[in-house]
């Protein structure tokens, strides 16, 4: 095992050692650093074979590694990039995406949602509460409907709950907040979300539908 450096903690920290670089306290008696820092030692150890010796010098002589490097650069700048330019770009999205909620009316405008509770009830999250009454034409509908997405798992059994596709897990992904409040989302902003999402969410259920 040769011993390469000695560092002194003091000079270089504990991190960003490398990895083939063992990392030995200064109490370890076989190895004890002349100095009361710590000793690294390199576990790989160096052929002394003459050809080896000679493809290390030949490597460094003619910097043949950094060459190689190069080429490697070079080879990618032809090579069709692997990253996007969000969020200018956007990759492509399965239609089982489970993003943000929305609450989806039929297309007459009326509400999906019968007040079943079953999304309330199966929520492992306790995300979502609802409070519903009868109407004076005898349907039932949602006086109020939350979700509070902070506590929400996006797990999609409110989804698969629902008997009419009422709550569905849009494509949207990005709706990051400042503060807390504005995750409680409301039925407003939930049929809000439906109207804006409708034809991407149709589709998504559309191209899943064998699957349900
Ligand atoms: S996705 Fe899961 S955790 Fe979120 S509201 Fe629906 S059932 Fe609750
Ligand atoms: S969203 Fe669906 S599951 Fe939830 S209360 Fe309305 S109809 Fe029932």
């Amino acid at each position: 095992m040769a011993t390469l450096k000695i560092f002194s903690l003091a000079k270089h920290g504990r991190f960003g050692v490398p990895k083939n670089i063992r990392m030995y306290s200064s109490r370890d008696k076989d190895i004890l650093a002349p100095s009361k820092g710590y000793i690294f030692v390199n576990n790989k150890e160096l052929s002394m074979d003459l050809n080896d010796i000679t493809d290390r010098s030949a490597q460094t002589l003619f910097l043949s590694e950094l060459l190689r490097g190069f080429g490697v650069t070079l080879a990618h700048i032809f090579k069709e990039p692997a990253t996007i330019n969000y969020p200018f770009e956007k990759g492509p999205l399965s239609p089982r995406f489970r993003g943000e909620h929305a609450l989806r009316r039929y297309p007459s405008g009326e509400e999906r949602c019968i007040a079943c509770k079953l999304c309330e009830a199966i929520c492992p999250a306790q995300a979502i509460t609802i409070e519903a009454e009868e109407r004076a034409d005898g349907s039932r509908r949602t006086t109020r409907y939350d979700i509070d997405m902070t506590k929400c798992i996006y797990c999609g059994f409110c989804q698969e709950a629902c008997p009419v596709d009422a709550i569905v897990e849009g494509p949207n992904f990005e709706f990051s907040t400042e503060t807390h409040e504005e995750l409680l989302y409301n039925k407003e902003k939930l049929l809000n979300n439906g109207d804006k999402w409708e034809s991407e969410i149709a589709s998504n259920l559309q191209a899943d539908h064998l699957y349900r």
